[in-house]
């Protein structure tokens, strides 16, 4: 084999995502919720360039908050990278520049897609080689979003939203995001939910802990059409998310007054998704919400999963 086989860098790009459905049903003894969930893989992505190095180090750069991610093993690409050394017995370390373009704490999985990238890079550079199952079962170790961050697509997330199956999904869905600049952290997000919940008594009794996506959004994600997609997206954390941020519903007021077929809090939020009709509605949509001062971008789904870029 010739020196050339192992790369001294190799750089992945894996996807943010967006819920396009989110059902939380009753809480399992270890904590997790129950959940049924539509990811949707959008063209709003993280760069994470693996470089040889004998220790493990890390950076990270791309957006304004990058002073708050953890640089150490707090952070989960140098979690993920760790972890596939001790799988795979390899005995050195990585540089990992991070070049976040996912909002921090936003709801998009960007922790997640970081990891899932930083996988695929160090299996590369290191030359381990995993199979395809090996890395989904670390990535599942992770984190329950980061096996979608290295499918992509479209996917149905059930048990803790960690059992994947890929769901069909008809041509391209044009989404205007409206970001943050302050996050919001997923596990208080759902505390505030079972709070909510125990308030209003809006659960039964016996919550549910095993749940499906309903039939609807299967079937909208299947035809392709964004006015039925629109009509069945729904979120269970965006009450608890509006709680903690009252002023998200303005936004998504503001959206859907520009045009936007639906808007909906990403995941645990604060990003919130606008579902348009066109690509040229989307342009409009995000235009306007620009006009009013807000942080708008125009993406587009369903992408790939962590792949190399060459
Ligand atoms: P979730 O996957 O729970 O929806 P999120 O998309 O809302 O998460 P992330 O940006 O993934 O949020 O990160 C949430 C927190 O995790 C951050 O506030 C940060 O402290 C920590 N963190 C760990 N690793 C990373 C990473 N690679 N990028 C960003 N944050 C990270």
């Amino acid at each position: 084999m010739s020196l050339a086989a192992f790369p001294e860098s190799v750089h992945v790009r894996a996807p943010g995502k967006i819920n396009v459905y989110l059902g939380v049903g009753g809480r399992h003894d270890d904590g997790y919720h129950a959940l049924a969930t539509v990811f949707q893989a959008v063209s709003l992505y993280e760069d994470v360039i693996a470089t040889e190095s004998d220790d493990f180090t890390l950076s990270v750069s791309g957006v304004d908050d990058a002073d708050s991610v953890p640089v150490d093993d707090r952070n989960l690409a140098m979690r993920a990278a760790k972890m596939l050394a001790a799988a795979t017995g390899f005995v050195g370390g990585v540089h990992l520049e991070l070049r976040k373009s996912v909002p921090v704490a936003g709801g998009m999985g960007g922790g997640s897609a970081d990891a899932a990238a930083a996988l695929v890079a160090c299996d590369v550079l290191w030359g381990t080689a995993l199979p395809p199952q090996r890395l989904h079962e670390l990535a599942a170790r992770l984190g329950a979003d980061v096996p979608f961050a290295l499918h992509g697509g479209t996917a149905v997330g059930t048990g803790r939203g960690d059992q994947l199956n890929p769901a069909l999904a008809r041509g391209r869905f044009d989404w205007v995001l409206v970001t943050s600049d302050e996050g919001l952290s997923t596990p208080e997000i759902y505390a505030r939910l079972d709070e909510h919940r125990a308030e209003t008594g809006s659960l039964a009794d016996d919550p549910p802990l095993s749940l499906d996506v309903p039939i609807p959004v299967l079937q909208a994600l299947r035809s392709g059409d964004p006015r039925s997609l629109a009509a069945s997206m729904f979120n269970d954390l965006e009450a608890a998310a509006l709680l903690a941020r009252p002023a998200l519903d303005e936004i998504i007021k503001a959206g859907l007054d520009a045009g936007a077929l639906s808007g909906i809090v990403s995941g645990s939020g604060p990003t919130i998704a606008f579902l348009c009709e066109t690509p040229a509605s989307a342009e409009y949509v995000q235009a306007a919400l620009r006009d009013a001062g807000r942080q708008a971008l125009h993406v587009h789904g369903p992408v790939a999963g962590a792949r190399i870029i060459a």
